[in-house]
């Protein structure tokens, strides 16, 4: 019997035994193709030498060393290298171990950062619905995914929530991808001053959704447009690209793509690929000034902050993610990926729409293809489909609708960027195969 409280309980686990490139074994010898990485984490696959090799060196040094004491040459090294790789204006990190802390990390920086330059008056955050951005209090409560949210929901502190950029179903017949980037910031704007524009201190949301849309990007301009509004109002903007960042849409920051530069950018996932727990936050020269100039210290810390062994994965899968092949297999095998799902599900009655950027793709499923109408949450279809694939021998992500039946289940994919055209193929026929055995 289990001593663990599993996420379910009472499911019988496969014990994962093994793992090499793409694949995981279990216990029992099966082999499954990781399809999403986890949960968009391995970026680079399983058991990579290099990686293995600098964290074996690091043990062989400094393990562990409390940060309220030490800093460490690793470290050091891993923010350099994160910065150089940064757009201009993103100019320090903090390092964490995940992507919740790394939220939690930015919101109390966003705070910290008012109180210090006297706007202390500024608390509210403003954030979009049908987002995730973690599951502790503070980042659980900037998240705006009805569901996880629930039963949490007296226990959160405050937090606004306008509408996700989501064309496939937002983006009106008759509306260009402008005029719906438009009235998308309008109605941030709105919501800005009926808060009070003065008391506002931070917009959050990840340029690519991952978790709770699967893999859906901005129209193009919105982020242009959000950014002015932030301006306007002296709001800083927070982009998590936890799930979406460190090469996963091909390009190192998802942000690039947007043609903006944050105040705070969140990473972690792709950050350790697995190999490690790590995550950051990269914060602006005026943020850093202000708690320089300020107080002297970001009150804020847990133990393992800037842990050596994490930093050295973390360095080395930097180093490997940023070769110029890296992000063209990005590129290359995510293009193929949406060929191939386009051909194999395209024309599925149950598939409405298959979109994303990069290795991160995402399918809606749908019970009506013409009236988009989801399925009825109770069936469960993503929990299906999850079943199913990795009985084929795949891993996907499959995430249910939302609780008022407004958005359908939809699959994840995420596959580690040293993926292979056959290996890419494989993915297709086997999701093919699931989500057809499953509805
Ligand atoms: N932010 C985003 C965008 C995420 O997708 C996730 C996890 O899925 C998180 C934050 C939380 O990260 P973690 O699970 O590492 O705490």
């Amino acid at each position: 019997m289990t001593k663990i409280l599993h996420r379910t309980i009472g499911t019988n686990l496969p014990k994962a035994v093994a793992g090499q490139g793409i694949y995981i074994t279990d216990s029992e010898g099966r082999s499954y193709i990781d399809g999403s990485g986890g949960a968009a984490v391995s970026c680079l696959g399983h058991n990579h030498p290099e990686v293995l090799d600098a964290m074996k060196a690091q043990m062989g040094g400094i393990s562990y060393a409390h940060t309220s004491f030490f800093t460490t040459d690793i470290a050091e090294q891993l923010a350099e290298q994160l910065v150089a790789l940064a757009p201009e204006g993103l100019d320090y990190v903090y390092l964490v171990s995940g992507g919740s802390e790394a939220v939690e990390a930015a919101l109390k920086m966003a705070r910290q950062y008012y109180v210090e330059i006297g706007e202390s008056r500024r608390r509210h955050i403003i954030a979009r619905r049908q987002s995730y951005h973690g599951n502790t209090i503070g980042a659980l409560a900037t998240g705006g995914n009805a569901w996880r949210r629930e039963q949490f929901k007296p226990i959160l502190p405050e937090t606004h929530h306008v509408s996700p950029c989501y064309a496939y179903r937002d983006m009106q017949a008759c509306e260009a991808p402008e005029t719906y980037a438009a009235r998308l910031a309008a109605e941030l704007e709105a919501k800005i001053v009926e808060l009070g524009g003065d008391k506002v201190m931070a917009f959050v949301a990840e340029p690519v959704v991952g978790a709770t849309l699967g893999a859906v990007g901005p129209v193009a301009d919105y982020f242009k447009r959000i950014r002015k509004i932030c301006d306007k109002y002296g709001i800083l903007l927070i982009l998590d690209e936890v799930m979406c960042g460190m090469g996963r849409i091909g390009t190192i920051f998802a942000l690039e793509q947007e043609g903006i530069v944050p105040d705070l950018v969140t990473i972690a996932k792709g950050l350790g690929g697995g190999f490690q727990p790590i995550g950051a936050v990269l914060l602006s020269e005026k943020i850093y000034r202000a708690f320089a100039e300020g107080s002297g210290l970001f009150q804020h810390g847990h133990t393992y902050i800037g842990h050596p062994i994490a930093a050295a994965a973390a360095s080395k899968v930097v180093e490997i993610i940023k070769r110029p092949e890296m992000m063209a297999n990005v590129i290359n095998m995510g293009d193929r990926l949406q060929a191939g799902l386009d051909a194999a599900l395209g024309q599925s009655p149950y598939v409405g729409d298959i979109r994303g950027r990069g290795l991160f793709r995402g399918l809606e499923i749908v019970a009506d293809k013409d009236t988009k109408q989801p399925f009825d949450p109770a069936r469960k279809i993503h929990a299906k489909i999850k079943r199913e694939a990795m009985q084929r021998g795949l891993i996907c992500y499959p995430m249910g609708g939302t609780i008022d039946g407004k958005f359908g289940d939809h699959v994840l994919l995420a596959p580690p960027y040293i993926i292979q055209p056959d290996q890419i193929d494989m993915i297709v026929d086997r999701l093919a195969a699931a989500i057809k055995a499953a509805i």
